[in-house]
Parts: structure tokens; C-alpha cells; sequence
């Protein structure tokens, strides 16, 4: 049997995860492999929905409990959360947030990671000090497991999807729809984005789509890619 490879998901928020990365995870455990997230905030400073008039503090703990609810919905297998200040990270000692970074793929000896493209998806500045974090961690080689990294990319906003991993949503609606469920607190900014959630996946959200930006040993292998693991070392056998 081949060895069990990692993806890391490296975001600031709570639900940042299942907006991107639901379908993603769960085409990481149909092929055996294991899924860990690493958020740097706990989502205090996010409206708090139909919770009303509820504290900062009172906001993080229910925002804990949703993510870990999200996350056994998808099957993470491990859920790390900074608390970095929600809406402050650029703020945060930029040393300490690589640190955590660096710690948390080699401590999983992540062979994948996965985090925000340059605009943070929605421009969000927690997003983007992600982005570059994450960045400076892997160029910087402070995480040598890691042989691939990939940005989310949103499908229907290119025009050329040719060289982009694309994972259909196709019977994996349910499952994202239940962790989208489970982010209670944000349920306005989810349907915004989603429509009201129901049985049925909307056209327009069918993919995730993601951009591979960087790899170790480049290799030889058909492209599109099929999956995040494609191309890498088969590692040592396990019995
Ligand atoms: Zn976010």
C-alpha cells in the first residue's frame, strides 16, 4: 500500500475551508488520504448572523464549535486554530504567523498544501497576509514535506481553465452543504454566495478549481490534473 499522503489547508477563518475546499476534501479521503487545517483566527470578528447580539468572545466559542462540526462533517482529520485576531493579522508578528505555519506542515508532514491566491478570493486583508505567509514559508524552505502547493481559483471567473485541477461536486453537494449548515453564525454571508441551501447543487458552484504554483520535483504527468496527489513520490511502503 502506498504511503497515506497529507493536504494541508492553511486559511484565517473558520468556513474559509468549506467555501473552497469542501469537494477538495473529500476527493482526499475517497483516495485515503488525510486532510488537516490550520486557521489563524477564531472568526471573532464576523457578523454574527441570526445569533444576535452576542460578544466577540461568546462569537469564537460558538465559531469553535461550528468548526468542528464542519470539519468531521468533511472528514478533517486534524483542526488547528491560532488566535491571531480576527480582521488584525496584518497586525500579527509576521515571524511568529511563519512559525506556526512552518510547525504545523511539518509536525503532519504535509506532502500538499492548499491556501488563498494573491487576492485572498474576496480581497479580505486576513486573506491576503495568508497568502503571503504561506508564501514565505514555502519558498523559504522551512517546510521541507510539502511538493506541491496550489492557490483556490473560482472556475467561472476564467476564461482558460486548461491547466487547473478541477474537482466536480457531482455527489458531494450534500456533504459541503451539511458543513456550510454547520457555519450557523454565518449562514447570511454563506447564502449570499450559495442561495439558500437545499438539495440541490447550483450549476455555478459545481467545481472547485484550483492553480498548481509550485512544485519540488516538477513531473512528467498528464495535465489537467486529476487529483492533488498526482506526480508525487509514492513514499515508503507501509504494511
Ligand atoms: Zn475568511
Amino acid at each position: 500500500m502506498r504511503k497515506n499522503f497529507t493536504a494541508a489547508f492553511i486559511y484565517a477563518h473558520p468556513d474559509d475551508e468549506t467555501f473552497s475546499c469542501a469537494y477538495l476534501i473529500q476527493d482526499i479521503k475517497d483516495q485515503g488520504g488525510q486532510a488537516v487545517l490550520l486557521t489563524a483566527t477564531r472568526g471573532e470578528a464576523g457578523k454574527t448572523g441570526r445569533l444576535g447580539d452576542i460578544s466577540r468572545k461568546e462569537l469564537a466559542a460558538r465559531r469553535d464549535q461550528e468548526l468542528e462540526q464542519a470539519a468531521n462533517v468533511l472528514g478533517i482529520s486534524t483542526v488547528k486554530q491560532l488566535d491571531l485576531g480576527d480582521g488584525k493579522l496584518k497586525d500579527a508578528d509576521p515571524e511568529r504567523l511563519q512559525q506556526e505555519i512552518a510547525d504545523f506542515l511539518n509536525l503532519h508532514q504535509a506532502d500538499v498544501v492548499v491556501t488563498f491566491p494573491e487576492d485572498g478570493v474576496s480581497g479580505h486583508q486576513d486573506h491576503i497576509v495568508i497568502h503571503h505567509a504561506v508564501n514565505s514559508v514555502i519558498y523559504g524552505g522551512k517546510a521541507p514535506s510539502v511538493q506541491k502547493l496550489y492557490y483556490n481559483r473560482f472556475g467561472s471567473l476564467l476564461s482558460d481553465m486548461s491547466g487547473l485541477l478541477r474537482i466536480d461536486g457531482e455527489g458531494k453537494w450534500d456533504i459541503k452543504r451539511r458543513a456550510l449548515e454547520a457555519h450557523e453564525s454565518q449562514m447570511f454571508s454563506i447564502e449570499r454566495v450559495f442561495g439558500p441551501l437545499g438539495p440541490d447543487m447550483l450549476p455555478q458552484y459545481r467545481y472547485e478549481t484550483f492553480e498548481l504554483v509550485w512544485e519540488r520535483h516538477p513531473s512528467a504527468k498528464s495535465m489537467p490534473e486529476k487529483s492533488v496527489f498526482d506526480g508525487l513520490e509514492a513514499g515508503e511502503e507501509l504494511n
